[in-house]
């Protein structure tokens, strides 16, 4: 900060001119003050009352808290605590946090230093520092915080503790606990920070959503079908949709009676899926308005899966390709297109084949787009119900299916199909 905003802080902080307030800032600092500290004794030259005579940041309402402040002090009840180990600046760091709430407004923190906190205890905080975050202001809570509990009962409009339902969590939540049912889970080993790590991801499920999760500690309790309470749990986001994650911190205990789990997906309306930048496990229902190149009988690169063209692989070269079946077909409700992608298996469902008959179909053909032809031909003008997850990139609107099924037969047009068939 340049000195004349440090002037202009103070003179909006204690309602004073700002040219008078400069001169003197210049003055001690001429006189080698450092800026704080010459800072610091013009509020009490001009008698800030919420500042005592040992400079200590004036207390505020949360609501008050502003991302311009640098330090504040504030007396909220601990909404939330969670516990989490961190990577920062090349260290191994263990930081509590959670929110806290008053009267006026909750607000984020993080300790850097073990105070012992409890969801509900009402504490003081002096000297904690501010940050932003997302545009939002933060606590900070460090070695020069002082925190004392305080005996008093603060009314807040917020739950205590973290107990929340998946539907509820957003990206950035910290300290929550859940009851789940955990639908699917794989175990994976991945290229981490100190080598091969194993994790654990899949999908959890209460009544109110299905949610990804991953549990970067991997513990014998997650297993598909368990009932679980799992504890201090935090949100990233993934591929656009809030993501459950275990730190070494959380705990998962089964259930006595298990949780019932929503097992159908959420239906939308394409453009609102769209434009919540992605969605796990939802339902659209759109016309198939055409089929995108690349689908049908493809050939992938053997090292790293991605489709090769003319027998070039994007990263690799020259490869000998592997064959595969895959549609990208483009779902269109009126509201807004995506790209719907089907695996080997929904693409062998909708051609009528596997990869052997579609391989067989091209030598015949000596053609390999018939494969793609012959599944356009079968699903385009058609209207379908696609399940799976929606990611949006700069890319456009992708989502792998999981299910793909008409849903416009009509009852006449499927007793016609039936007789053809009886009728051969
Ligand atoms: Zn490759």
């Amino acid at each position: 900060m340049e000195l004349d905003d440090h002037a202009e802080d103070l003179a909006s902080d204690l309602g004073v001119d700002k040219e008078e307030v400069k001169s003197d800032l210049e003055n001690l600092v001429s006189y080698s003050v450092p800026v704080d500290e010459a800072k610091q004794s013009l509020r009490r030259k001009y008698g800030d009352g919420s500042t005592s005579s040992t400079g200590a940041p004036s207390a505020v309402d949360v609501a008050d808290v502003s991302p311009d402040d640098s330090s504040v002090t504030v007396t909220a009840r601990v909404l939330t605590v969670g516990k989490r180990p961190i990577h920062y600046r090349g260290e191994d760091h263990v930081i509590f946090e959670g929110e806290l709430a008053d009267e006026t407004g909750k607000i984020s923190y993080t300790a850097w230093e073990d105070f012992d906190l409890e969801a509900g205890e009402v504490v003081e905080m002096g000297n904690a520092g501010v940050r932003e975050w997302e545009g939002n202001p933060e606590l900070n809570l460090g070695e020069s915080t002082t925190l004392s509990r305080v005996d008093e009962d603060l009314d807040v409009a917020y739950t205590v503790g973290g107990d929340a339902d998946l539907a509820d969590l957003s990206p950035g939540d910290r300290g929550v606990n859940v009851e789940v049912q955990v639908v699917e889970c794989e175990r994976k080993t991945i290229d981490g920070r100190d080598g091969e790590t194993e994790i654990l991801s899949g999908t959890l499920a209460d009544e109110s959503a299905r949610l990804p999760f991953t549990d970067w500690e991997p513990r014998p309790e997650l297993e598909a079908g368990a009932s679980l309470r799992l504890e201090n749990v935090y949100v990233r986001e993934f591929r656009g949709v809030p993501s459950v994650n275990l730190s070494e911190f959380s705990t998962a205990a089964p259930m006595d009676g298990g949780v019932d789990a929503r097992d159908d997906p959420e239906r939308l309306p394409i453009r609102e899926a769209v434009e919540r930048g992605g969605a796990y496990d939802v339902e659209l229902v759109g016309n198939v308005i055409s089929i995108r190149d690349g689908s049908g009988l493809i050939e992938r690169c053997p090292d790293c899966g991605r489709v090769t063209q003319k027998g070039q692989c994007r990263s690799h070269g020259a490869v000998e390709g592997e064959d595969d079946l895959r549609t990208k077909a483009i779902l269109d409700d009126g509201t807004g297109t995506v790209t719907v992608v089907l695996d080997d298996e929904l693409t062998a469902q909708v051609y009528g084949g596997g990869l052997e008959a579609a391989k067989e179909h091209a030598r015949d053909e000596m053609d390999q787009s018939v494969v793609a032809e012959e599944i356009a031909g079968r699903v385009v003008g058609h209207e379908y119900a696609v399940r799976g997850s929606l990611s949006v990139d700069e890319y456009g609107a992708n989502l792998d299916a999981t299910a793909f099924a008409r849903s416009d037969d009509d009852p006449a047009e499927r007793a016609r199909d039936l007789l053809a068939e009886v009728e051969g």
